[in-house]
């Protein structure tokens, strides 16, 4: 296919059947369940995402003003090291685990084999369009799963962008992708599936959440929430303000794990402000509209949204950026930190999910913990202390999706780590080998010779004898 060749995504919600019916049917012939045809497919996905990269960073650069370096770091990269590692462990991540099938089965064996879904649905969000569309993909493939990708109608450049590159260089009876927004998604999810993974807020979460228990799918929900920062008094402000403020100002804020708001004592807060500007400044220049390392906004509507949020919480000072610094029809919104913040001002009543940083004084670790786990569990918590005794009570003490000390984002790129939420940031986890757990069933595979026949101490009739053994063997 050529730039000029018809649109091959599926939009006609008739279709969608027909797409869901395929998938099904080449899922059930057993196409995608060897080893190596999955293999093949990982390593299909990985030529295709390098063949269409100037095409995918075009893309992001047109919905989100993300520079090649960013889209390298936070999307594709993400995406291929996602794949290689994937490709590397998946033959013994699939190799049968055992267990004891104990005393009362002997002899007998135990076995786990992990066994594909079926046909699953993939929707993805707009912030990391691409990222958050192709790393469930990489494990519904190595799960031995035929995908149906739903790609965010709000970042359409790279939605039509990854429809090209699956149709050009993808098998379609293992993935196909369907574009459109509530209609087509709405249409989607009439639809069985054997899971649904889903990415993006907790109001439509609980719209697929509804639509899948009607079919009693699983699904796996990736949302949001207000990932608090504390920062502990003692620690290097000057490098703690560069991880706040790469972490918080990276895609403009709207990053599912950005720091949402900033606690610290009085002292502390007053103390960073200036290695916050200085970070800022160090990273994006004097002037960050004119840098190309800072993001847009994805649209009017999320500006709109932010710039009532700084509107209406009237009381606080931005002490950098602020309101009279935004371009409207650029969608720019400078990089702004807030002071003197309240618990109930409308800052704090949604995830932000731009590049606002509000900054709220508490007395200390206790304080900011029982704030913590005033509101809804968050997807991270990113804590700065040197105290161990601090980090030990973080980590009893709050529940949030995960929990990093000293960095920001980074923990994501951890290829060993388990990606998901918690309550209200979400259920289920992926990346890595969360991935594949989170795409096939684990069944148990029990086998017990018809000789000797132990069971027969269970059969009736119930002599003495026999339940002398059954209450021996069960322990009563
Ligand atoms: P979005 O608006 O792109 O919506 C996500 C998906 O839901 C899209 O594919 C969209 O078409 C679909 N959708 C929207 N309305 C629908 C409806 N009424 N019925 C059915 N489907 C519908 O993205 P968003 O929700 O604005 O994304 C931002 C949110 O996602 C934030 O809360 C953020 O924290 C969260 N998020 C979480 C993660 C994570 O990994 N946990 C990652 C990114 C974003």
């Amino acid at each position: 296919m050529n730039e000029s060749a018809p649109d091959p995504a599926v939009h006609d919600a008739t279709d969608i059947h027909g797409v869901v019916a395929a998938l099904r049917a080449s899922f059930d012939a057993g196409s995608t369940l060897p080893i190596d045809a999955r293999l093949d497919a990982l390593a299909a996905l990985r030529r295709a995402v390098v063949a269409e990269r100037s095409a995918l960073e075009r893309a992001l650069a047109e919905d989100l003003a993300k520079s090649p370096e960013e889209a390298m770091t936070t999307e594709i990269g993400i995406v291929l090291s996602e794949i290689d590692h994937m490709r590397r462990h998946l033959r013994s991540w699939l190799r049968p685990g055992r267990f004891s099938v104990g005393a009362a089965l002997a002899p007998g064996t135990g076995r786990i084999v992990r066994e594909p879904l079926g046909t699953v649905l993939v929707i993805a969000p707009w912030n990391y369009p691409l990222q958050l569309a192709l790393a469930p993909v990489v494990g519904a493939l190595a799960g031995g799963n035929t995908v149906v990708l739903k790609p965010s109608e709000v970042a359409p450049a790279t939605s039509a962008a990854l429809a090209r590159l699956v149709d050009r260089h993808l098998d379609p009876a293992w993935i196909r992708v369907v574009e459109g927004g509530v209609e087509e998604t709405t249409a989607l999810l009439a639809e069985r599936f054997d899971l649904i993974f889903y990415t993006g807020n907790g109001a439509v979460g609980r719209i697929v959440a509804r639509a899948a228990a009607e079919h009693l799918t699983p699904t796996v929900l990736e949302l949001g929430g207000k990932s608090p920062v504390f920062v502990d008094e003692g620690v290097d402000l000057a490098r703690v303000a560069r991880r706040i403020v790469w972490g918080k100002f990276t895609n403009a804020g709207q990053t599912c794990v950005c720091p949402d708001y900033l606690m610290g004592t009085e002292a502390t807060l007053r103390a960073l402000v200036p290695h916050l500007r200085d970070a800022i400044t160090e990273m994006y220049g004097p002037d960050p509209r004119t840098s190309r390392a800072y993001g847009r906004i994805v649209n009017a509507k999320h500006l709109e949204r932010l710039t009532g949020l700084l509107e209406d919480t009237e009381d606080a000072d931005a002490v950098i950026g602020g309101k009279d610094g935004i371009v409207a029809d650029e969608r720019y919104i400078p990089p702004t930190v807030l002071q003197g913040v309240s618990w109930d001002d409308p800052v704090m009543g949604e995830e932000i999910f731009g590049p606002i940083l509000p900054m709220l004084a508490v007395d200390g670790p206790a304080e900011a913990v029982a704030r913590i786990r005033a509101g809804e569990k968050p997807l991270t918590a990113y804590v700065f202390t040197d105290d161990d005794a601090v980090r030990r009570l973080f980590t009893a003490r709050t529940s949030s999706g995960s929990l990093a000390f000293d960095l920001t984002l980074a923990h994501l790129g951890a290829a060993g780590m388990p990606f998901g939420g918690v309550g209200e940031s979400g259920m289920g986890a992926y990346h890595g080998r969360a991935s594949l757990e989170a795409f096939t069933h684990a069944k148990p595979v029990v086998s017990k010779p018809l000789v000797p026949d132990t069971l027969a101490v269970v059969y009736p009739p119930h002599t003495r004898w026999k339940s002398a053994i059954v209450e021996r063997l069960l322990g009563g």
